[in-house]
């Protein structure tokens, strides 16, 4: 598949007198060109304007690398009542977003390389994004996972049940699959949480706490999975990625035994930075009850510190629409989740004016430290060659937040009424304008992307 097709109306455009952002580090005084291919063909110093080409002044606002997300859900196909690629991509243009990679948790679950096809093409049309969407780690992909791999970052694997998802809970099952992705060099990407851990501690709650959702999933439960799910993929030799961290404890492991050489990496979530489980309890209708549960204030801080080290590779956003008046059941029947894409880049900002994170830190955890993790060529990264995936950010325009303002297909956001800033004011894909003062511009132009999970090292 042809990955950079010119767009038909696509100009040539030089950037400048900005700060410029390159997924790495800050550059002051840079100028960027995108070509009529789309791709970014000069980033740096002392730039030659191509003649012809549209000027787009800066003023001192940020010009960032369009934002990968990770992790998110858009139920597309099978239940896209509650959200689909129509809203779900129109609302992560709205995060800055440009790339997403995409976990199907409804049914039809991605098990063979023919649904995955199926998937990329159907989605042609309807995204405006580009994305990557996983595999599922279940029992029925097992044939097809050497089939798969070239159409995929990687395969999802729940360990703990989820919203939509039942989860492995046995050792030797987790073992079988892990080897069979290995096998086929297939990366995995799992949400660690132990059944068992889990069904222990909602035993014990007192009728009063029964509906702490933090002591339902506690931290014990999070830390014993990855420790599991990370001595099973070292002894098969399978390279593993933690979603969603909501511990110290978690990201400590993964951290140590990624520098100490092991295949593995880790990813958190905004709500884990900005959220504590008090918070989340007292928040109305379930709006912030996720899995993994949102933890202690020392965890917020711990996970804040992990991403000032940059030893987690990434932040994804979790995004998972529901309708409203399915998160507002009784707690025990509400589903776990919420959107959040549309807001990504306000509130990885958030992280840093509320807790001190650098914002180059939690800027590389949306941008070429995602892109590199799942081998997503062409993204994350300003720099020669590269697609010209592009936002401009005002940085210090700030508002409250609308939930019925946002464009993904829920209208509501535990983020309600929350002060933001820096929301995405231009965002362009491959070099063609794609969004502007959060309106959509021009068709639905995302591609898939064939990512080189082979390529990397294992
Ligand atoms: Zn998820």
């Amino acid at each position: 598949m042809p990955r950079a097709v010119i767009h038909a109306s696509t100009p040539c455009r030089v950037f400048r007198g900005g700060r410029v952002f390159d997924g790495h580090a800050w550059q002051d005084g840079w100028t960027v060109v995108s070509d009529e291919s789309g791709r970014i063909s000069f980033a740096g110093t002392h730039a030659e304007i191509p003649t012809g080409a549209e000027l787009v002044e800066l003023d001192g606002r940020w010009l960032l690398p369009g934002l990968v997300d990770c992790h998110v859900h858009f139920r597309e196909p099978g239940l896209v009542r509650k959200e689909g690629y129509a809203t779900g991509s129109l609302g992560a243009l709205h995060g800055g977003v440009t790339t997403v990679c995409e976990i199907q948790n409804n049914p039809p679950l991605m098990s063979s390389a023919d649904l995955l096809r199926e998937k990329l093409a159907a989605l042609r049309g309807i995204s405006r994004v580009d994305y990557a969407p996983y595999g599922s780690l279940v029992e029925e992909a097992l044939p097809h996972l050497a089939a798969m791999r070239s159409l995929t970052p990687a395969v999802k694997c729940f360990l703990g049940c989820s919203t939509g998802a039942g989860g492995v809970d046995d050792e030797e099952t987790m073992r079988r699959w892990f080897r069979a992705a290995a096998e086929a060099g297939v990366p995995i990407v799992a949400h660690c949480e132990d059944n068992a851990v889990m069904d222990a501690a909602a035993a014990e709650l007192a009728p009063e706490l029964r509906d702490r959702h933090d002591l339902n999933r506690p931290a014990a439960a999070e830390t014993r999975s990855i420790a599991d799910a990370m001595r099973v993929a070292h002894e098969v030799g399978a390279r593993l990625h933690v979603f969603h961290i909501s511990t110290t404890e978690g990201a400590r492991m993964v951290a140590e035994a990624a520098a100490a050489g092991h295949a593995v990496q880790g990813s958190t979530a905004p709500h884990y930075l900005l959220a504590t489980a008090d918070e989340a309890h007292e928040a109305s209708q379930n709006r912030f009850k996720v899995n993994p549960s949102i933890k202690s204030v020392a965890d917020r801080s711990g996970l804040c510190a992990w991403i000032t080290q940059g030893a987690l590779c990434a932040i994804g956003t979790d995004h998972a629409p529901h309708p409203l008046e399915e998160k507002d059941r009784p707690y025990a029947k509400a589903p776990s989740g919420f959107p959040s894409v549309d807001l990504l880049l306000p509130l990885i900002v958030a992280v840093h004016d509320r807790h001190g994170v650098p914002l180059d830190a939690l800027l590389r955890a949306v941008t070429s430290g995602p892109a590199r993790e799942f081998g997503l060529s062409g993204k994350g990264s300003i720099a020669s060659g590269m697609d010209a995936d592009l936002v401009i950010v005002d940085p210090d325009a700030s508002r409250i937040v609308d939930e019925s303002q946002l464009p993904s297909k829920s209208k509501w956001s535990p983020y309600h009424g929350w002060e933001l800033r820096a929301f995405p004011q231009q965002v362009y894909l491959r070099g063609a304008l794609v969004m502007s003062g959060g309106a959509a511009v021009g068709d639905p132009i995302g591609r898939p992307i064939r990512s080189a999970p082979q390529s990397r090292p294992m």
